[in-house]
């Protein structure tokens, strides 16, 4: 994807406005993108609400530079030229009935009443005209932004019930904006929480990773627990001494990744088994399982990097990883003495810090061992050996082979 640069982006996005107000249709910026601007932020994207129906947003931009993501659903993408990325269009709309705790059953066009309505929060809920530039509010939200609160649109316990992703949403908005729950939303977060179960795995790992990335973090996981949503996503977090030390050390992380700031909530809580379980829980790639399980892993280990052989230090050193292993070990007791002990060492060149091996597989083929399972051990002692300085030369490594084997 090219990257993408916000000026051009926000001149598409008005463009775009101004195509359909004179082609006659009534159009506004909507949702994050006006309460973003509002508060002084660069918006991530743009979206767009419009009286248009899909099939005339399609025949005004065209159809090759237009997306049908979900035409049902009256959403079209409209493609912006290079640097500008693409403007969400999206007829508007009245949701019906949600059966599933998710998506509506149905959708009908609407008024921009309505369709602010059926948005979830009042922030979230606003119509901005960058032509004219004036701010359309049927919700209230434009007090809400100015005092910092995040109330759900209507009845909250009506539309945390429509769809329960909504807890989560309310949660990262509060945290990320510092902003407070209006009452009667918290209180409907609280009674509902258990219903959060019915959300998918993925979704909630979109809102945990957008969570944790963000600076207010440890308000995020504050308020999970608070709100009682940690006990049905995250129950590993409940009822730990660990809890406010924890949060310490996530708000003392800079800019983490994903895979850190998972790490940094668990590392505390739970073994490597236990942070394996709630990546597979979340549905994480292997990659990021990993990298989460080795900073659970080693992070304990790392606490004795200056005593330890350097046969144990040195594959956590060269492992893929390590940044991350220093930063929560430095976010968890800064000024750590390891840490600069492992920096420095990470500052050999990659000759002295990670040589080749004396000997492989193919070496102990040759050397008449038969393949096998000993293999790996056999391998590793070597390896150790040469790391330790004990021996020097293939020669060598083979003879403390045929050591090892007699051993047996
Ligand atoms: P961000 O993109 O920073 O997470 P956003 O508010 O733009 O914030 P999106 O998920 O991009 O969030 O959604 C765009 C808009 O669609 C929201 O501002 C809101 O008006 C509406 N919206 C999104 N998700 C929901 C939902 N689950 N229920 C009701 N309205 C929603
Ligand atoms: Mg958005």
């Amino acid at each position: 994807m090219p990257t993408l640069v916000a000026e051009e982006q926000r001149d598409f996005a008005v463009e775009t406005i101004r195509k359909l107000r004179e082609a006659g249709f009534e159009a506004y910026w909507a949702g994050g993108c006006v309460r973003d601007r509002l508060l002084g932020n660069t918006p991530k994207d743009y979206d767009v609400a419009t009286n248009a129906t899909p099939p005339q947003i399609r025949r005004l931009f065209g159809h090759r530079r237009t997306l049908a993501v979900g035409a049902a659903f009256g959403v079209i993408n409209v493609l912006g030229p290079k640097g500008a990325g693409q403007v969400e269009v999206t007829t508007f709309r009245r949701d019906a009935a949600y059966s599933d705790g998710r998506h509506p059953d149905s959708v009908t066009f609407g008024s921009p009443k309505d369709d602010a309505s059926r948005r979830d929060f009042t922030i979230n809920g606003l119509f901005y005209d960058p032509v004219e530039d004036k701010v359309i509010d049927f919700v209230g939200g434009q007090d809400d932004l100015r005092q910092g609160v995040i109330r759900a649109i209507g009845p909250p316990r009506e539309r945390f019930a429509e769809d329960k992703l909504r807890m989560l949403r309310a949660v990262r908005f509060s945290a990320t904006f510092g902003f407070e729950f209006e009452a009667e939303t918290l209180r409907a977060v609280r009674e509902m929480a258990r219903e959060v179960a019915v959300v998918s795995p993925e979704r909630i790992a979109i809102e945990m990773r957008r969570m944790l990335v963000e600076p207010g973090r440890a308000k995020a996981v504050r308020l999970l627990v608070h709100t009682s949503l940690a006990t049905f996503i995250l129950p590993e977090l409940i009822a730990t001494e660990q809890f406010e030390p924890i949060l310490a050390v996530l708000d003392r992380l800079k800019e983490p990744g994903f895979p850190l700031a998972l790490g940094t909530l668990l590392y505390k809580l739970v073994d490597t088994a236990g942070a394996r379980q709630v990546c597979s829980r979340w549905r994480l790639s292997n990659d990021e399982t990993d990298r989460v399980c080795r900073l659970v892993g080693h992070f304990a280990v790392l606490g004795d990097a200056r005593v330890m052989r350097w046969s144990t230090l040195q594959p956590i050193l060269v492992a893929e990883g390590i940044d991350d292993l220093l930063a929560l070990r430095e976010a968890a007791s800064p000024g750590c003495e390891e840490v600069v002990y492992c920096r420095a060492l990470l500052e050999q060149s990659r000759d002295v810090l990670d040589p080749a091996p004396l000997i492989t597989g193919d070496d102990l083929l040759a050397h008449g061992i038969p393949m096998g399972p000993r293999y790996r051990h056999l391998l590793w002692r070597a390896r150790a050996a040469q790391l330790d300085e004990e021996i020097q030369t293939k020669d060598e490594a083979l003879a403390l082979v045929d050591q090892l084997l007699q051993e047996v």
